[in-house]
């Protein structure tokens, strides 16, 4: 067992700010999933909203910072009113990725979306929560009835001329291919080609829900010196994003919950070094892998 005493964490440089993540609806979500390490839900106020105000306050600071992505999450950023001026103000900068877990897209939406999208020179891209490709094993952790609507706000977006990734947690750590095989099955049924951008798979956070529900990470369970040897630490969230919330700048986007992932007030002050110390970053050194942003280098 590794005593405490005397232990030093290794830690990661914020090396570039490329990602910007902004948690537009707090902890507000209208599903109650098993798994989700923030425990969102609709009644969980815990965190408030983002207004276009504090949004424009916080990416004017890094103005002059050349953003790749901005990713809008919680809970469900479509719960945020005034989510649409929000995109467009977002897509003026650069990228956006929304994190969503698609309920809320009827066909109607993803028509008026798609056009947000042509006003502007940037992309606009679906990440949509689905943890399985049956029905049973999503909606297991989802809740009943969640994979029919969420597969219906994919298939809209689709019909529209997106091309959105789903993101599943590996919940039942199932063999990785197989899992994705078994999602480009599913989506090769709607109207395109998916390829291996569009399933990105993320290893459990033992956190929020998943630790009421299921486990906790053992005590053991932290980052090592020995232990990210053989990991490409480069490629862990924290050296390339932030995220800004309404209670301050965070390291990444599972450390909401940690007192130790509060990193700054403002983005430009949030600080570069950050020690790998809380049980979750065990799940970046055993994924070895960026585990929240899109995975262009495939
Ligand atoms: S995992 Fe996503 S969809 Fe599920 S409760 Fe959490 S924020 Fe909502
Ligand atoms: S959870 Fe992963 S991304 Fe977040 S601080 Fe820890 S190592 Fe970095």
């Amino acid at each position: 067992m590794l005593t405490q005493l005397n232990f030093q964490a290794p830690s990661t440089e914020l090396k570039k700010l490329s990602n910007i993540w902004l948690l537009v609806s707090g902890f507000t979500c209208n599903l109650k999933c098993r798994h989700c390490y923030l425990s969102c839900s609709q009644t969980n106020k815990t965190r408030g909203f983002l207004n276009l105000d504090k949004i424009k306050t916080a990416l004017n600071g890094v103005k002059n910072t050349p953003i790749e992505e901005i990713y809008l999450y919680g809970g469900e950023p479509f719960l945020n009113r005034d989510i649409n001026n929000i995109i467009r103000h977002c897509l003026k900068i650069t990228n956006v990725t929304i994190v969503t877990n698609g309920t809320l897209i009827n066909d109607k939406k993803a028509r008026f979306l798609r056009q947000i999208e042509q006003d502007h020179d940037y992309e606009l891209i679906f990440r949509i929560s689905l943890d399985h490709y049956t029905e049973a094993k999503n909606d297991e952790i989802r809740g009943k009835g969640s994979f029919k609507k969420i597969m219906s706000g994919v298939e809209n977006l689709v019909n529209h001329g997106f091309n959105p990734i789903i993101s599943a947690v590996n919940i039942w750590n199932e063999d990785e291919n197989s899992l994705k095989e078994g999602f480009l099955t599913l989506l090769s049924k709607l109207d395109f080609q998916p390829t291996d951008i569009n399933v990105k798979i993320i290893p459990v956070i033992k956190a929020g829900e998943y630790e009421k529900n299921y486990s906790s990470y053992e005590e053991d369970d932290i980052v090592t010196k020995e232990g990210v040897k053989n990991c490409n630490i480069n490629l862990f969230d924290c050296t390339n994003s932030r995220v800004v919330t309404d209670t301050g700048i965070y390291v990444c986007p599972a450390l909401l919950n940690d007192p130790r992932g509060k990193v700054g007030n403002t983005l430009s002050e949030s600080s570069k070094k950050f020690y790998l110390e809380p049980n979750i970053c065990y799940s970046c050194q055993t994924g070895n892998r960026n585990m929240f942003t899109n995975n262009w280098n495939l």
